[in-house]
C-alpha cells in the first residue's frame, strides 16, 4: 500500500506531516511512501532526508497521490477554488486520510461524497490510551512555550530579577490565562526565565495544576465555577454572571503585568473575550499581550487575528495564526509521531493496510466518514 505525504499549502502553515523518522517505519510496516517535493522545506527538513529515509519524491501533489492508499496531512487538503491545486479531487475513492481535517458538517458532507475515509484527528478523545496520538496536545504544549518565548523577545526588560553592579531590574510579572495544555507549559516556560508568574482558569481541577507548577492562582470562584468541567475535562460556557464576576478580580490584576498570555477555549466555541479593550487601556506601555487563542477569535478584544498591533498607550498584542507552526521543526516531529502512533495502533500486520473497527471508541471520535456517508455521531444525520 502507498502512503502519500502532501506539501502543506495553506496560508501560514509550515509544518508536515510525516517527517524522515517516520517515513522510516512506515516502510517497515511494509508501506511505500511518497513525499511531494519540498514537503518539509519550512520546517527545516530537505527533500534528500527523505529520500535519504527510502521515500520516493514525487514532483506534484497528483503523482504523490496517484495509487496512494492513505494520505497524511496536518490541515484540510484544498478543495475546488481554494487554491492553485484542487488536492481533494487527486484523492481516489476509499482513500484513508488523517489531519486536521476541519470538521464541519459542510466538510464532512464533501468528504463522503468524494467517498474518502476521513479522520479528522482533532476529535480524538482526551483518554489515556490516546494521549501519544493527541495532536491537540503536542501541538498545544510547543504553542504555550513558543508563546513566552516571542513574548520574552519582544519585551524591552527581562523576566528574571537582574542584579547587576549597575543596579537591579525586577523580574516581570507574568499572567497566563487558561491553564489546559498551552497555559500549563507557558506557566513552566515563564518559570524557567525567572518571571513572576500566576494564573487563572475557570476549572477547579486546574487552579491545583497552577499551583503545582509554582504559579499563584487569581480568579474567581463560585458554585457554578465547581461544575464548570466538562465530562471529557473541557470548559463549559458559563454564565454572564460569572464571566462579569471573573473580568472584576481580572481587571485589577492585569493592570499590574508585563506579560499577560491567554490561552482559553471553549469546545465548538468563538474564544471567550477575557481581556476587554479597557483593561488593555490599563496597562504599561511596553507591556505584551500573546493572544494563542487567536485562531479560535482571540481572547483579547483588541486582538487582530494573524496581525502585531501596539495600542496607543504602548501595549504590543501578538496576535499570530497558528502558534505550533512558529515552531515548525519540533511541531512537525511530534505531529508526525501521533499519525504514526494512531496508524500503528490500528495496523493489521498481515493485511499491511489499517484496520478501523468503528466499534473502538478512539476511531468512533475520529472517523468522520466511510462508505460514502458521514458517520461521525456528532455530525451524522439524524436517523429517522
Ligand atoms: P482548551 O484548549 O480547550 O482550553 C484551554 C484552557 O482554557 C482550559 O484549561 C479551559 O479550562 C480554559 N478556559 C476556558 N474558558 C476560560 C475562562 N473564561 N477563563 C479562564 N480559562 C478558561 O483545553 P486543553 O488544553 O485542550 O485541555 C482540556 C482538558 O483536557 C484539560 O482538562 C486537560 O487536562 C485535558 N486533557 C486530557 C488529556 C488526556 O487525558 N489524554 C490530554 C490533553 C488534555
Amino acid at each position: 500500500m502507498r502512503l502519500a505525504v502532501l506539501k502543506e499549502r495553506r496560508p501560514a502553515e509550515t509544518r508536515v506531516a510525516a517527517t524522515p523518522e517516520t517515513v522510516k517505519k512506515f516502510i517497515a510496516l511494509g508501506l511505500t511512501v511518497a513525499v511531494e517535493a519540498g514537503a518539509g522545506l519550512s520546517a527545516g527538513i530537505p527533500d534528500a532526508e527523505y529520500a535519504a529515509a527510502g521515500a520516493e519524491l514525487a514532483p506534484d501533489a497528483a503523482s504523490a497521490l496517484h495509487g496512494a492508499g492513505i494520505v497524511l496531512k496536518v490541515r484540510a487538503p484544498l478543495g475546488t477554488g481554494e487554491g492553485a491545486v484542487d488536492e481533494l479531487s487527486l484523492i481516489a475513492r476509499g482513500t484513508l486520510l488523517l489531519g486536521q481535517l476541519q470538521a464541519t458538517p459542510e466538510m464532512a458532507a464533501t468528504y463522503a461524497q468524494l467517498g474518502l475515509e476521513a479522520g479528522a484527528m482533532e476529535l480524538l478523545p482526551r483518554i489515556t490510551r490516546a494521549q501519544s496520538m493527541d495532536i491537540l496536545s503536542s501541538q498545544a504544549n510547543l504553542a504555550g512555550y513558543r508563546a513566552v518565548i516571542e513574548a520574552a523577545a519582544a519585551f524591552d526588560r527581562g523576566f528574571p530579577m537582574l542584579m547587576t553592579a549597575a543596579g537591579t531590574i525586577p523580574a516581570a510579572n507574568v499572567f497566563i490565562m487558561g491553564a489546559g495544555v498551552a497555559g500549563l507549559q507557558a506557566i513552566a516556560t515563564a518559570r524557567r526565565l525567572g518571571g513572576r508568574v500566576s494564573a487563572t482558569d475557570v476549572r477547579p481541577a486546574a487552579k491545583e495544576e497552577i499551583k503545582s507548577l509554582g504559579a499563584s492562582f487569581v480568579g474567581y470562584e463560585d458554585e457554578e465555577s465547581k461544575a464548570a468541567q466538562t465530562a471529557g475535562g473541557y470548559a463549559k460556557q458559563l454564565s454572564a454572571n460569572f464571566y462579569a464576576k471573573q473580568a472584576e478580580v481580572v481587571a485589577t490584576h492585569i493592570a499590574k503585568q508585563d506579560i499577560v498570555i491567554t490561552t482559553a477555549l471553549v469546545q465548538g466555541r468563538k474564544a471567550p473575550t477575557l481581556v476587554t479593550a479597557e483593561m488593555v487601556r490599563s496597562m504599561k506601555p511596553g507591556s505584551i499581550i500573546v493572544d494563542i487563542a487567536s485562531d479560535a477569535g482571540g481572547n483579547v478584544a483588541l486582538t487582530k487575528p494573524g496581525e502585531v498591533v501596539t495600542t496607543e498607550n504602548g501595549v504590543t498584542i501578538l496576535g499570530h495564526s497558528n502558534w505550533p507552526g512558529r515552531i515548525p521543526a519540533a511541531a512537525s516531529a511530534l505531529y508526525a509521531r501521533n499519525l504514526l502512533t494512531f496508524l500503528t495502533t490500528f495496523w493489521d500486520k498481515e493485511a499491511k493496510a489499517p484496520k478501523l473497527p468503528e466499534s473502538d471508541e478512539i476511531v468512533k471520535g475520529v472517523l468522520l466518514t466511510r462508505g460514502g456517508a458521514v458517520i461521525h455521531p456528532s455530525l451524522a444525520p439524524a436517523q429517522a
